[in-house]
């Protein structure tokens, strides 16, 4: 008896090694390094799908494919959103994609071009001296060397405007404005706190365009349709953010509609229109949080207090929100993904807010929750808010990362002198961490 559970056991052991040794092979001929037990678990909660949509668009990979790295499992959305570079910077742009993003498995760069393209289908909103189609190229070509998607930006409904100067879209089509009566040549300074214009409801912060004008979205698509082609991309971020300017009292089409459907029809718009070419919608999500009444203690610009919050659950699933929270918790992206969207935080300037920001995000990943719900966390987007040229001089100067002296000032959230250089370097490290 003794004799054959010995037999028995020595069976055991060597089925049992046959087949960690079968799974070792399997490994290596996948060239995957082993995951840790985390990992694993984390693996077994994407779906392909997920992978597919953060690869160039026609190029599908599975998930077992030997190109997933380890930080695919664990934090599927690394990017940096920032504005184009000039012509002038076009190679200093690209260099830095190649040197510095790329190496930390960066997998999507948000550019925020605005009228600084040569649309040739309006060239009456190109910017002075704007970039051409062959320095997109140079761009397009770097990122698909790495494998990092694009998603071009031009902002619509909001941000029309900045403090006393009107932006492209509404100085050309001025019939597009939602408040003709609120004069950008009337914009005061006096209601700017460090040169940022301030929230007054009957008063000019950004101009918005009226969702409900019958040919703005003629123009509009017209310009992302061009775009997407240029830049070859998936994704489209339509920005959207601190629109307070909607639903005018005076605007004879949208008086009276509830401003949360207002927002929610413009953004369901955008995203059908992207979807007839299987392309996805990206937006800020201060608009879907609740500032009013101290719900979240966020203010006028981190949340909403025009009554448009609601539309967080009217608007199609398809869309993905960038939570940004510069100074605070990001805790709203859990709000943001129990409604069924993708999300991921972005920080600004604060080193320690990116630090939570990131904690979270892979804490989140790995809770004992609903697959899907799980998945919908899905990573971080730093955000830059100077120019590109001017940002990659300061992020290439050594003095940048100097250590804080006693009486460097703050910004507002918190961050020290170059805080987005900063939180860039942070998350380059941290993300080559995840990836060992
Ligand atoms: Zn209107």
């Amino acid at each position: 008896m003794k004799r054959l559970f010995l037999f028995i056991c020595l069976l055991c052991f060597i089925q049992y090694s046959f087949g960690q040794e079968q799974q070792r092979q399997q490994r290596q001929q996948q060239q995957l390094p082993p995951m840790t037990e985390e990992q694993q678990r984390a693996a077994r909660l994407l779906p392909v799908s997920q992978f597919a949509a953060r690869d160039w668009p026609g190029r599908l990979v599975p998930a077992d494919s030997a190109r997933m790295k380890k930080i695919d499992y664990a934090l599927p959305t690394r990017g940096l959103a920032i504005a184009a570079p000039s012509r002038a910077g076009v190679d200093a742009f690209c260099k830095f994609i190649e040197d510095d993003l790329a190496p930390a498995h960066f997998n999507i760069l948000i550019i925020r071009i605005d009228w600084n393209y040569e649309y040739e289908c309006y060239p009456q909103l190109r910017d002075p001296n704007p970039l051409t189609k062959a320095d997109i190229k140079k761009i397009v070509a770097v990122c698909k060397k790495y494998n990092i998607q694009l998603a071009p930006q031009i902002n619509l409904l909001g941000h029309q405007s900045w403090a006393g100067t009107t932006y492209a879209l509404l100085r050309e089509f001025p019939e597009f404005d939602e408040a003709p009566h609120i004069r950008t040549e009337d914009y005061n300074e006096k209601y700017a706190v460090n040169g940022r214009p301030q929230y007054q409801s009957d008063m000019l912060y950004c101009k918005s365009y009226c969702p409900l004008h019958p040919q703005v979205h003629d123009v509009v698509f017209a310009l992302i349709d061009e775009l997407m082609d240029v830049f070859e991309a998936h994704w489209y971020h339509a920005g959207m953010d601190e629109v307070f300017h909607l639903g005018d009292e005076r605007c004879p089409r949208c008086r009276g509609i509830d401003k949360a459907v207002l927002f929610a029809d413009e953004v369901n718009r955008i995203q059908d229109h992207l979807s007839k070419s299987g392309r996805r919608l990206m937006i800020w999500g201060d608009r879907l949080i609740d500032g009013s009444n101290g719900a979240t203690g966020l203010g006028a610009w981190e949340a909403s207090l025009n009554q448009t919050a609601s539309a967080i659950a009217l608007i199609n699933k398809d869309v993905y929100i960038c939570d940004w929270h510069y100074g605070t918790h990001g805790l709203s992206a859990v709000q943001i993904a129990f409604n069924g969207l993708d999300v991921a935080l972005c920080p600004y300037t604060n080193v320690p807010v990116a630090a939570e920001h990131l904690r979270d995000m892979l804490d989140w990943r790995t809770r004992n929750l609903n697959r899907s719900l799980r998945n919908r966390f899905q990573g971080i987007i730093h955000t830059v808010w100077t120019g590109a040229d001017g940002f990659l001089r300061n992020y290439n100067n050594p003095a940048t990362f100097a250590p804080p002296s006693e009486g460097d000032r703050t910004d507002g959230y918190g961050g020290g002198p170059s805080g987005d250089a900063r939180v860039l370097k942070y998350l380059i490290d941290e993300f080559k961490k995840l990836n060992l």
